[in-house]
């Protein structure tokens, strides 16, 4: 390998590495993309063991990562705040990171495949591209802590995490999901769900935490304020305890945090569920 693919693996390697989120056990990710929000299935190595690992979007304007725990702050209005303010304050940040991007791909390719003649043009170009990035990454900081003072929920980044990532050309494409991470903190992922995704997907989480306040499994929620934030969103909390259909007449019990479906029926038939902690099943 020569000197030259070395060093573009390496790079390559190093955004890679940027673009990976970790998450502790019980946290919840969303992410951006091309049409909207979506939830992220974190790749966890070991069951209900942490931390899970999530890529964020490799092209940086689309990749806005959000993380958040289970059993932070329930607030959907605030989030919806908070999300919106975000979105606004780091959209130049996000447009020059991308061209930075770009101008790292071309330049990757420049040095593999092009001349030595215009070197030194491709460097500078570069460089430029990077003071552009770290100015706009400047401006989205002023952005936020201009916001906090109007919408007081917002928490301005800190210099320590804005100068780190200004001082690598590669950190600095994932800039913009720092400062969402640590501004969303707080919040339970739940609030930030409801507030930026569509109802439908917004239901199989919320039934599972519902779920699992009801039979006190690992939670760290009230069953009411899960059902204040169902009726906020127009689903009657009944409907989300309901049984799931039955997979056929061998199904005899279900598990109404899972819904996985047990068949058999009498004597030594499953009576609870282990993945899910031992929680009893339910009959159909
Ligand atoms: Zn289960």
């Amino acid at each position: 390998m020569s000197d030259v693919e070395l060093f573009l693996v390496l790079i390559a390697a190093l955004f890679i590495y940027e673009s990976v989120v970790t998450l502790p056990k019980d946290a919840l990710a969303l992410r951006r993309g091309a049409f909207g929000w979506r939830y992220v299935e974190p790749l966890v190595l070991r069951a209900g063991a942490g931390p899970a690992v999530v890529l964020a979007m490799l092209v940086p304007p689309l990749g806005l990562v959000v993380s958040g725990r289970r059993g932070g702050r329930l607030a959907r209005a605030e989030a919806a705040v908070r999300v919106q303010a975000l979105v606004r304050a780091t959209r130049s940040l996000r447009v020059a990171a991308s061209v930075l991007w770009l101008g790292l791909v071309a330049g990757a390719g420049w040095l593999a495949f092009g001349s030595a003649e215009h070197e030194t043009l491709a460097l500078v170009s570069l460089g430029a591209l990077w003071v552009l990035a770290v100015l706009a990454g400047l401006e989205a900081r002023r952005r936020l802590v201009a916001a906090g003072s109007l919408v007081r929920t917002v928490a301005p980044p800190s210099w320590r995490d804005t100068i780190v990532a200004l001082l690598s050309p590669i950190s600095i494409l994932r800039l913009h999901d720092l400062y969402t991470k640590r501004a969303l903190e707080d919040l339970d992922v739940l609030a930030i769900a409801a507030a930026v995704l569509p109802v439908e997907r917004v239901r199989p989480l919320l039934r599972e935490a519902l779920a699992r306040a009801v039979h006190g499994v690992e939670t760290v929620r009230e069953r009411a304020e899960l059902e204040a934030l169902a009726v906020e969103l127009g689903i009657a909390p009944g409907e989300l305890l309901a049984a799931p259909e039955r997979e056929g007449a061998h199904a005899h019990a279900y598990c109404p945090v899972c819904l996985a479906q047990y068949m058999g029926e009498g004597e030594g038939a499953q009576s609870v569920c282990e993945s899910c902690g031992g929680v009893a099943l339910l009959r159909f």
